[in-house]
Formats: C-alpha cells, structure tokens, sequence
C-alpha cells in the first residue's frame, strides 16, 4: 500500500517541506528513513498530525545537523540517545536511529542497542502504533507493517505484539485504555486477558512513569471516560487504593474544563481526582507518584480547604472576610473546591475571590503612609491592612477617601487627642 497521498494531504506544509528535505538528504548518505509510530496510524485514520516521528536507519543525528544547515527549524540533538528534534512553530518533528530493545527485569528501563527498522517497531506497545511509511525516493510512500496494524486499525483493535508486553512495561497498561478510549476501539480479547492478568505488573513502574501516563490521560478531550474505564479494570485502585474513579468525577473533570486554561488543567485534574482522600492518603498519593512541589502544595490545600467550606456557606458575607479565609490557599486549590462544592453560596464566594478579591490593591502604598506621618513597622501594617479591608467592602474608593481613614488610624491621633 503507498500513502503518498495522505503524506501530501495531512501533513502541514512546513512539515512537509521538512520531510522531503529529510528524505532527499538520507538518500545522498545512503540512510533509509522512516515516518513511524502514531503518525502513520493518524494518517491511515485520515487525521492530520502535528508532532511528527521518523526512524532513521543509519545515524539520526548526523542527518539532523546536516538538514539544519538548510532548514530554518530549531534543532536540539542528545548524542548519546541518538536522537533529535526539530521544532517549528507549533510542530514539532523527532528522530531517532533505529534499535532495539531488551528488559533486563519487568519495569526496568529496556537496554538500548543500534537495530534496523524492524527491530524498532518490534519494541512498540501496539500494531497500530508499529507502522512505518518508508520516506526513501525509490519507495516513497509504501507502508511497512509487520504486526498488521492497518488490519487492526480496520478492525478497529488494540492488540500488543508479544505476550510479555504488559509486564515488560506496564505503562502500557494505561496506554491501551487511553488509546481505547480515543479512537473508540476494543481490546483485542487475547489482549484484554493479558492486560488484566498483568495489572499487579504496575507496581513496578516508577513514580515519574505513571505520573507521565496519567498526565497523557489528562491531555485527552475526555480524561473522565478513561479514568472510569481505569477503575472499572482495577487498574486506578493499584496506582493508589484509595482512587474512586465514579461518575462524581466524570461530572467534575467536565465542570473543570468548562471553566480553566488549559496550562492548568492538568493540575486541576490531580487535585479533583484525590478529593476525597484523607491527609494520610494523599500523602502516600503524592509520594507514590513523586508529584512535584508547587502541584503537592495545591492538592493539600485543596484538602485543607475542603474542611473550611462550612465557614463559607453565610450570606452576607463581608468580602473582606471571604479574602482573609481564603488569601493564603494555592488558587489552584480554590478553583478545585469551587468545582467540587454542592452549595451555589461557597462557589460564590470562591469565585468571587478568584475573579475579584485576590486582585484588590489599597491605592497607597507604604511610601506614601510614610509621608503622612505613620511609621514603618507593625503599625504600617495594620494601617495597610486596614485600608485593604476598607476597600474590600468598597467603604472607601478614592486614594483621598483612604488618606483619610489612614489619618484617622494614626496612633499619634490617640495620644494628643484632648479628650483623651
Ligand atoms: P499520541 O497521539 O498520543 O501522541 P503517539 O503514538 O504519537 O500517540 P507517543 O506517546 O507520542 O504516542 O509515542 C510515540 C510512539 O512511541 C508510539 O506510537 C509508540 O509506538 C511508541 N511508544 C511510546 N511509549 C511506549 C511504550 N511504553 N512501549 C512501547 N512503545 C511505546
Ligand atoms: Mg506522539
């Protein structure tokens, strides 16, 4: 079969472009080069792609540092991986030289050694990622499918290449179901069994390798689907015991995406996922998974958080009183628990504080206080903190309304006062 056609048609004009120079170049070297992996399943479904794989048999990064010369995209090479990438705009185009692969134990990483195309695609999760369109001019076009992915891809399957897949990488465990899930697939039943026979296999993935997965699952349009597939397998409850994974989450992921950018959505969707865990679960979550730093900060104050909702469910509630409940939470935090809060009060008041309060600046600043007379130091900062709930609660809006009200705060006030 030959997808010159679709090459030409799917691809954007700068990767294009980018691909035929590869091609003409590889060919002057003697070097045989590859388009490979979710590409070539992305171009037999009749989906563009953006971020593109190529193999190179051969070396990669000599032939990188050779295009770079002619071409005007961004070229970062790691040598020793025998990689490179090219970056343009928002496209993005990897090679690699074609090796092999071997597991020296369940979960480890996979020694590495130079191999041939084939070699390559036999170390990949599933058929229809281990299809390559070979870029070479005397061929250029022909689909290279030793695993028939094309005939899985018709039949719409994920299958794995050997039996020992899954608990050579495990990651692949959460692989399969998002990929399911994203193109609507079934799991090939030989598949199905291994994948659930080796679920135990989880345990020995790194920390960063599950986060990394589950952060895929959070770029998917509807990261809720496969969660629920996930815990519906047993697969989330191995990642932590204590992951639900129930339709309160489906209905959350949906309200979180309606309402944040998309930088922070992946964040939101880790502190709505452990909701309901206690300080000691979360603990063990944020350990298990090596979560970083700033994103464990925001999913225990969602926690914390959590607990104090109660205070906010009062009408009438001052706003300066909302901000100082709220001022020292990661926003992140109170976002998640606008989400996750039953009571249309607490989501206003949160919402109110996101959108608003957290913003409100007194007009003077501590130079100014200092010229009428107020002095640095503890006194400073409650006349500042004053003035800051004043205009919270819009009791004062002007500067001169707040020069006022500073004065009147003025300590010298009291100790001259005549009547005092
Ligand atoms: P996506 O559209 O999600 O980016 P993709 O197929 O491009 O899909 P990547 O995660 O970008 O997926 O990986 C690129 C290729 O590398 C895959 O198509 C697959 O062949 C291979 N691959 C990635 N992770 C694994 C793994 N854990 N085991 C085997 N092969 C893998
Ligand atoms: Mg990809």
């Amino acid at each position: 079969m030959n997808l010159a056609w679709q090459i030409e048609q799917y691809l954007p004009q700068q990767l294009l472009e980018l691909v035929q120079n590869i091609s003409g170049q590889a060919t002057k070297l003697g070097q045989m080069v590859y388009l490979v992996g979710g590409v070539v399943r992305d171009l037999l479904l009749g989906y563009p792609s953006f971020d593109l794989d190529l193999v190179v048999e051969g070396d990669a990064v000599k032939l990188a540092q050779q295009m770079a010369e002619i071409s005007q995209a961004k070229l970062l090479t790691h040598p020793r991986f025998g990689t490179a990438k090219f970056s343009y705009g928002n496209f993005t185009l990897d090679m690699a030289t074609a090796r092999g692969e071997t597991y020296a134990r369940p979960g480890a990483l996979p020694v590495v050694t130079p191999g041939s195309l084939k070699d390559d695609l036999s170390r990949r999760d599933f058929s229809i990622n281990a299809m390559a369109i070979s870029l070479t001019p005397n061929d250029y076009g022909e689909l290279v499918d030793p695993y028939q992915g094309k005939n899985d891809l018709e039949h719409r399957l994920i299958r794995i290449l050997h039996p020992k897949s899954f608990s050579d990488d495990a990651t692949r465990i959460l692989r399969a179901v998002r990929y399911k899930q994203r193109l609507g697939f079934e799991l090939e039943p030989q598949t199905a069994r291994l994948l659930k026979r080796d679920i135990p296999m989880l345990d020995t993935i790194s920390g960063d390798r599950i986060r990394h997965e589950l952060e895929l699952i959070f770029r998917e349009k509807q990261p809720e689907f496969v969660i629920k597939r996930l815990a519906e397998l047993g697969v989330l409850q191995k990642i932590s015991t204590f992951l639900i994974g129930d339709g309160w989450i489906a209905e959350k992921f949906e309200k979180a995406r309606r309402l944040k950018k998309p930088n922070q959505l992946s964040s939101l969707y880790f502190c709505l996922l452990t909701y309901s865990f206690s300080e000691r679960e979360i603990e063990q979550f944020l350990d298990r998974l090596n979560i970083s730093a700033k994103l464990s900060r925001a999913m225990r104050d969602t926690l914390l958080l959590k607990t104090r909702l109660s205070q906010l469910n009062k009408p009438s509630m001052k706003p300066s009183e909302i901000y100082y409940l709220l001022h020292e939470y990661e926003p992140l935090a109170i976002q998640a628990n606008a989400i996750a809060s039953e009571s249309s009060m607490v989501h206003y008041h949160l919402q109110l504080f996101l959108t608003k309060l957290r913003y409100v600046r007194t007009s003077l600043n501590g130079e100014e206080l200092k010229r009428l007379g107020i002095s640095a130091g503890s006194e400073m900062g409650k006349v500042l903190q004053s003035l800051h709930k004043a205009k919270l609660d819009g009791e004062v809006s002007t500067k001169a309304d707040e020069e006022k009200l500073a004065l009147s705060l003025k300590p010298f006030n009291f100790h001259t006062d005549p009547k005092s």
